[in-house]
């Protein structure tokens, strides 16, 4: 048994792992490509902004992986869940409920959209949105009024289920869907950090009516920064488009713009990083599996518990992590691989604890509090 691993081990552990980083960042980009080849290409041919090959190649790369009908390329992540809430309807007012551990720009989005984020719990086994607590709060809150679903105690129309596949961890979005199907209210999936990752072998962010993508420099395809609005409704994706590029009508020479809107596309140099980055991501998942497969043997005698991808799913592993049995000594842990060069990380602060998010509602949520005390990412770059 080594059942008594010490800080020390651990973090010789992790520079075994990664002999070339020095320090050991988190989630460092890899370009180990085509990439500098096609960046000049950009400057060549003077297609370095919004229009170019590289932006339609990029989204067919993502279709294919995905298996998505449609796809559009976009600045960032959090604009695309903006932007996708903006096409898709919401009004302002409308609530959207989502999970209370993730990143903050799924709620900033939310907000950005002018609706309010409803926030509730998430499951141990995933890290992401429990379809039972979601069951509870609709169950308690929820009525169907003229097809539309309102919130009994504010009046106003929950317009939408967010959940987020943390970590790359696949939630349990087909049981997710099917309370959004009972209760008629719109699925959306942020699967910012879930590209490579299957649910059931379905690719993760294609289970409800869209979903977003992020291309951040430290996600597991990266453009620099960038995002994608996925969907298999012609019709959304036509207005996310429309949206995205100054609702501007076609024409060769008028300005003609039929609504307001924004400057969100991906340019080209993104999508050119984007479409070398996508020529290997088979490879990028095989080596992000071999990590997390090393980790997991690692700690697989030890008290720390491994966060491994939940059942009936294939994750990408994009962060791998662990979880302690206590605060104190997580803190101790952050502490000490901080101080001696390996970059490790505690969750995201719980987003209804935020000073712009405290007023939302928050549902109980007593699994993202034992979570947010005691996980630990560590460093889960490709190896090379
Ligand atoms: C990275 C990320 C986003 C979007 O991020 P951008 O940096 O705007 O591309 C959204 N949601 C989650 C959960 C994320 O991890």
């Amino acid at each position: 048994m080594t059942n008594k691993i010490t800080f020390q081990e651990i973090v010789g552990f992790i520079k075994s792992l990664y002999p070339n980083d020095n320090p050991i960042p988190l989630h460092a980009p890899r370009f180990l490509g085509r990439e500098k080849e096609y960046l000049t290409k950009c400057i060549d041919t003077t297609f370095v902004s919004y229009v170019g090959q590289f932006v339609n190649d990029f989204e067919e790369h993502i279709k294919r992986l995905t298996g998505a009908k449609h796809a559009i390329a976009i600045v960032n992540g959090t604009c695309a869940l903006k932007l996708l809430l903006i096409a898709a309807g919401v009004k302002p007012g409308d609530e959207i409920i989502t999970q209370a551990i993730s990143f903050v720009a799924t709620a900033a989005a939310i907000k950005h959209a002018g609706a309010e984020p409803i926030f509730i719990d998430v499951e141990e086994e995933t890290l992401g949105m429990s379809p039972d607590s979601l069951r509870f709060f609709l169950k308690k809150n929820a009525v169907i009024k003229n097809k539309i679903l309102i919130n009994k105690k504010t009046g106003n129309r929950i317009f939408a289920v967010i959940p987020m596949h943390t970590f790359g961890h696949p939630v349990r979005i087909d049981e997710i869907a099917n309370i959004c199907l009972e209760y008629n209210i719109l699925l959306i999936e942020d699967a910012a950090e879930s590209l490579g990752s299957y649910y059931k072998n379905k690719h993760t962010g294609t289970f409800g009516k869209a979903a977003i993508l992020s291309f951040n420099g430290n996600k597991i395809v990266t453009t620099g920064g960038g995002g994608m609005v996925i969907s298999d409704d012609q019709e959304l994706i036509d207005r996310a488009r429309h949206l995205s590029t100054t609702a501007k009508k076609k024409h060769p020479w008028e300005f003609y713009h039929d609504m307001v809107g924004y400057n969100y596309r991906l340019p080209n140099i993104n999508a050119a990083i984007g479409c070398a980055q996508m020529e290997y991501i088979e490879k990028t998942l095989k080596n992000k599996k071999e990590t997390a497969a090393l980790y997991k043997s690692y700690f697989s005698q030890s008290k720390y518990i491994f966060i491994k991808e939940p059942e009936d799913s294939c994750s990408n592993y994009w962060l791998n992590g662990i979880i302690f049995k206590n605060k104190e000594e997580r803190d101790e842990f952050l502490e000490f691989s901080n101080a001696n060069g390996v970059q490790t990380r505690p969750v995201w602060k719980l987003i209804p604890f935020l000073p712009p998010y405290k007023s939302c509602y928050l549902e109980k949520i007593p699994v993202s509090k034992i979570l947010e005390s005691r996980i630990v990412n560590l460093p889960s770059s490709i190896r090379v």
